[in-house]
């Protein structure tokens, strides 16, 4: 409990919406009906905590909420003094009238980034290349249990955008181009709030979650904003009707799903076109956008909690102030993000309600949707901070699943010779900008807004990760030391931090090349050595030119705080499994480059990713024993847990006999497929050995190398097999 002045009077006694046992309807209904206009259009209301003239204006304008923008932090940048500031604005808004909580909200897009201390994943981008959406729950859970620990119960996470030209300023803040892949991994909401029907929201490890940015920040046409390069990023998305249902609304379908509790429009503009390219609406601004929002999200899709405005956004709208509130209002926001003219906002509501041009209704139904994720939120009874779960941030715990998920975002592009994973006995040599740079392995959201270069919070660096390993190995960023008497060198390179905007400025502006410095320690690296590159950054690079000179290509995204995670795949430690999110360019000139355009010629397709044999063996035998445990449910899945089998025989997928085990995965691939074994995932183990066999025997894709297959006499051998095998099996599992 704060031990700060002003001392709370409980004015609220006895009243039946501070009565917990009492349905939240029934509470909101009650507290709604004793609320002044001001009360209600306060509650409708978010200031940014540095713009607050003084804390006492939370009850004098009765602030529904406040926020801190990206790096608006407490001195010191401690949890426990997180915790301390927020239970002060708490304090204010207790001393009120009614005694309506504050609801505070923050940007903890990936762990509770702006605080010192705190576990970071890796970025959006990399977690899509883990394509594991129950690690993406467990992280949602983390990053809720860090920011309520310091007594935030919101988080303007999760960013469901569909990213879809790579050059966009926010590509990093994306799971992926595809649709199916950001639904997935959308779990994170639950992982965040709990049950969809919210009943866990008052629970310590749960917090609100925000899907954002309704709807088509990702589809953005490069450069068609004409407010200047900074707005670059929060363009004009022209798509058919069919598009925007099918790639941009449907993961917000999912979230609406979820429950998630706010949704943010996004500042950009949607332009419905016809087949023929030709405009239909115009480019309308999403935050006065009434038929996707009141018409879709709302009445559509059923979304029942609150729509929240993005930073200071219906500002951008055409007209003047209280056009631009009455429009937004009347579009369907419920509270504005109004970081710095509160008092303007609070003025400009009540006129336009007292002028009748905002119905009381649409105020009565905006506070019903706010205060009813307070009272799930637990917040009438708990509103300060429960700091017994302050140990949790940057915990060993939280690491190590930070750790998990930093491992396995790798996406390995390339490895001629089989050169990863690396033995721990190697002489290894380490250079390039990013390999040992903590805060450029973060990115963006980190500490501060834009992120920044250097040690700014704990964590290991990829070079830590790899001194833990190989305590001998050499480093020189920019290779200058003596390059003999190693035997591997890890060269990592990339981008430096950005937030919004066309990217990495300070570095390269919006190119999607790496820098000189870069490109001149892969030179030298890999010209006297095998080498490694490592790419850190929030999009793909364009590396064509270089690729003939480096053995081993890997995707490392922005895997956050944990370095050490990046070395455990580098090792062996753990396998290589993750897969392109986004497809990879040769050329920049390809953007908007995405996996279904006609003339799709991508340096490496959407879903690649290496593996190496150990990793897909493994992924295979769990599959086996998945699917046996589940029961034979039909002979189809008879018959692809026999081929599994045959393949897995196969002792060395390198040796003579590897054409053998990948026409045996063809055949399990095909049988599971037509079996669609309800509940369990899909064949993607068997994808995954077929892939792995493919590369190494093959050096092409899958689907060249099963080409290749299809009249292979092998392959009728295996057939011949398969009544032999059925028998051996049925008596093993003693199946009949
Ligand atoms: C971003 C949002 C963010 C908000 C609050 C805006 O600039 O677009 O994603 O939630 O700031 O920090």
């Amino acid at each position: 409990a704060p031990t700060t002045t002003p001392q709370v009077v409980i004015n609220a006694h006895d009243l039946p919406y501070l009565n917990a046992k009492l349905p939240v309807k029934t509470r909101v209904k009650d507290l709604l009906s004793r609320m002044t206009l001001a009360e209600k259009i306060g509650q409708m209301t978010q200031a940014e905590r540095n713009a607050l003239r003084s804390k006492s204006d939370i009850a004098s304008y009765a602030l529904g909420s406040l926020l801190s923008g990206g790096g608006s932090v407490p001195t010191p940048n401690t949890p426990a003094a997180w915790a301390a500031m927020i239970d002060s604005y708490q304090l204010n808004a207790q001393a009120t009238r009614l005694q309506v909580p504050l609801i505070y909200g923050v940007d903890a897009v990936h762990g509770h980034n702006n605080v010192i201390g705190a576990t970071i994943l890796p970025h959006n981008i990399g977690m899509g290349a883990t394509r594991d959406p129950d690690l993406s729950r467990r992280t949602g859970e983390l990053t809720a249990t860090e920011v309520r620990a310091t007594g935030i119960p919101w988080d303007f996470a999760p960013c469901v955008c569909v990213v879809r030209d790579d050059r966009w300023g926010r590509a990093y803040e994306g799971y992926s181009e595809d649709p199916a892949l950001v639904k997935t991994m959308a779990s994170v909401i639950t992982g965040m709030q709990g049950k969809a029907d919210g009943s866990q929201l008052n629970q310590n490890n749960h917090v609100l979650a925000t899907a954002k940015h309704y709807v088509g920040d990702g589809g953005t046409t490069y450069g068609s904003s004409t407010t200047g390069s900074y707005k670059i990023d929060q363009g004009i998305t022209k798509v058919t009707p069919q598009q925007l249902e099918a790639i941009h609304l449907d993961p917000f379908k999912t979230s609406v799903d979820l429950g998630v509790g706010t949704v943010m429009p996004s500042y950009s503009s949607v332009d419905i076109i016809g087949d023929d390219g030709v405009s239909v609406t115009g480019p309308v601004k999403m935050h006065g956008n009434a038929a996707l929002i009141n018409g879709v999200l709302k009445q559509r899709m059923g979304f029942d909690g609150f729509v929240i405005s993005d930073w200071q956004a219906i500002d951008q709208l055409p007209g003047d102030y209280p056009s631009d509130i009455r429009t937004s209002i009347n579009a369907g926001l419920d509270m504005i993000m109004v970081p710095t003219n509160y008092q303007g906002f609070t003025q400009g509501l009540t006129d336009e309600v007292t002028a009748g041009r905002v119905t009381q209704a649409r105020v009565d139904d905006a506070v019903s949707r706010i205060l009813t994720q307070k009272f799930k939120l637990g917040l009438f009874e708990h509103p300060y901070s429960d700091t017994s779960k302050l140990g949790s941030i940057g915990s060993a715990e939280h690491r190590a699943t930070a750790r998990e998920a930093a491992a396995k975002s790798q996406v390995l592009l390339k490895n001629d010779g089989n050169l990863l994973p690396l033995a721990s006995t190697s002489k290894v040599y380490v250079a390039g900008s990013n390999a040992n740079d903590l805060g450029n392995q973060m990115g963006g959201w980190s500490i501060t807004w834009q992120g920044g270069s250097g040690n700014t919070t704990t964590g290991t660096t990829i070079l830590d990760g790899i001194k833990q390993v190989v305590p001998t190995a050499t480093f020189s960023q920019d290779a200058s030391a003596p390059l003999e008497g190693h035997d591997v060198g890890v060269v990592v390179v990339g981008e430096r931090p950005y937030a919004e905007g066309i990217g990495d400025v300070g570095n390269n502006g919006h190119t999607l090349g790496l820098t000189a410095a870069d490109k001149a320690a892969v030179d030298k690296v890999c010209a006297a050595m095998k080498c490694v590159v490592l790419v850190v950054s929030g999009r793909p690079q364009v590396i064509a030119d270089q690729l003939g000179e480096i053995n081993a290509l890997v995707a490392s995204w922005l895997p956050g705080t944990e370095g050490a995670g990046v070395a455990d795949v580098l090792f062996g430690k753990r396998p290589f499994g993750g897969r392109l999110p986004v497809s990879w360019p040769k050329s920049e000139a390809q953007e908007p480059l995405n996996v279904g355009d006609a003339s799709y010629d991508p340096q490496y397709p959407y879903g690649w990713g290496l593996t190496t044999q150990a990793a897909a063996r493994q992924k295979l035998a769990d599959t086996k024993k998945e699917l046996l445990r589940k029961g034979f449910t039909s002979p189809d899945v008879l018959a692809s847990v026999i081929y599994i089998d045959l393949a897995l025989r196969v002792k060395d997928w390198s040796g003579p006999q590897a054409t053998s085990a990948l026409a045996a995965l063809g055949q399990a691939g095909k049988y599971l497929q037509r079996a669609k074994v309800d509940s369990f995932a899909d064949d993607d183990a068997v994808v995954a050995g077929a892939r792995w066999i493919a590369q190494d025997q093959i050096g092409q894709n899958l689907d060249e190398a099963t080409s290749k297959l299809t009249s292979d006499a092998e392959h009728l051998a295996l057939t011949g097999e398969l009544s032999n095998a059925i028998a051996k099996l049925t008596a093993a599992y003693e199946l009949h």
